[in-house]
């Protein structure tokens, strides 16, 4: 992985990966998220956030 970082909108729960926490939720406007890169060690969970991508 490149240092890539998993953030579930606080919203709408849309994950969104970068380096850095998204500045807003580019599908409801939401500037809270709550990271979640520790929790993907669970692959299904990654599996389910990138299937929509
Ligand atoms: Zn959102």
């Amino acid at each position: 992985m490149l240092g890539l970082r998993f953030y579930a909108c606080e919203g709408c729960d849309t994950v969104h990966d970068g380096v850095e926490e998204p500045a807003a939720c580019a599908a409801c406007g939401a500037d809270r998220f709550e990271e979640l890169t520790s929790r993907l060690r669970d692959c299904r969970y990654l599996a389910a956030a990138t299937r929509e991508g």
